[in-house]
């Protein structure tokens, strides 16, 4: 199982003076199993790469496909295979709407025509997975809630559509140490423990080495490197700095990882940084 990019190009606007391409013939598999990092500079592409992933943006030259279905496709069979890409955005929390906590993790579940019994299950189930005790917090307005226990409900929610392939921009933007670590938490069970494909866009080039087995880095709308993270930060830090990667944030990666000899990206710990 695996979802394929092949020679994507994306253009923002075209045929106008604002004309913008923002992939580039971009060619890419990622299987079920997975966990991939995006990095890059700000407007390198990682949005528009993780939205042509899901079926979100539809590539203007190329194909994005899962199993061979092209997720561009207005067909029921692309619609089920867009279905099995969920996606969290960044700070989710902005996108929670309802009056409680069980009817924002039950929106998405709702377009699969469970009944009332199989929608609680999946209810109960998603807040459990993320921490939320159903009792304590199924009915209260999500608006009542700390933003680490926002940010988990917008997960839930996602979590409730049981997808194959979870995307995340930007997870722990914006939270304090210990939501961040919740968070991460949450997203390294799902990856283990539900074999659910992690594709993550993040800012942070420590998340990255300490959690993803594969890092694609994103220059101009193209994959410049791709690979185990701990080679490379180890291998290719000349090649992260030319593209205006975090100039101490690398160092402090490669020369930990020197120190260490080349280890497992996620034997890193916080600790050991
Ligand atoms: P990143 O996620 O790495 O910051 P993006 O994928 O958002 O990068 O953007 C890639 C390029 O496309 C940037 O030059 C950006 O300005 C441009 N871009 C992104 N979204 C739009 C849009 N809706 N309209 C026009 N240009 C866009």
């Amino acid at each position: 199982m695996s979802i394929k990019l092949e020679h994507v190009s994306y253009v923002y606007m075209p045929g106008t003076p604002y004309e913008k391409e923002a992939l580039k013939d971009v060619s890419l598999e990622i299987d079920k199993g997975e966990f991939v990092a995006v990095i890059g500079h700000t407007g390198s592409g990682k949005s528009t790469l993780v939205q042509n992933l899901n079926g979100l943006l539809h590539p203007l030259k190329g194909t994005a496909s899962l199993d061979g279905t092209d997720l561009s496709g207005k067909t029921q069979e692309a619609k089920q295979a867009r279905g099995r890409i969920g996606m969290v955005f960044q700070y989710p929390e902005h996108q929670l709407f309802a009056e409680t906590v069980y009817e924002d993790v039950a929106f998405g579940p709702r377009n699969l025509g469970l009944d009332n019994d199989e929608m609680d299950a999946r209810v109960k189930e998603a807040m459990k997975f993320v921490g939320l005790d159903f009792e304590t917090y199924a009915h209260r307005s999500p608006f009542s809630l700390s933003g680490g226990q926002m940010r988990r409900v917008a997960i839930a929610g996602v979590v409730a559509m049981n997808p194959d392939y979870l995307i995340l921009d930007e997870p722990s933007a914006g939270l304090d140490p210990g939501s961040r670590r919740a968070v991460f938490a949450e997203i390294m069970a799902l990856y283990k423990k539900r074999g659910i494909a992690i594709i993550m866009v993040t800012h942070s080039m420590e998340d990255a080495a300490k959690y993803a087995k594969r890092l694609l880095v994103i220059n101009k709308g193209q994959i410049i490197l791709d690979g185990r993270p701990g080679e490379i930060f180890l291998k290719e830090k000349n090649r992260l700095l030319e593209v205006g990667m975090d100039v101490p944030e690398v160092y402090k990666l490669a020369d930990a990882l020197r120190a260490k000899g080349l280890r497992l990206p996620h034997e890193i710990t916080d600790a050991k940084l």
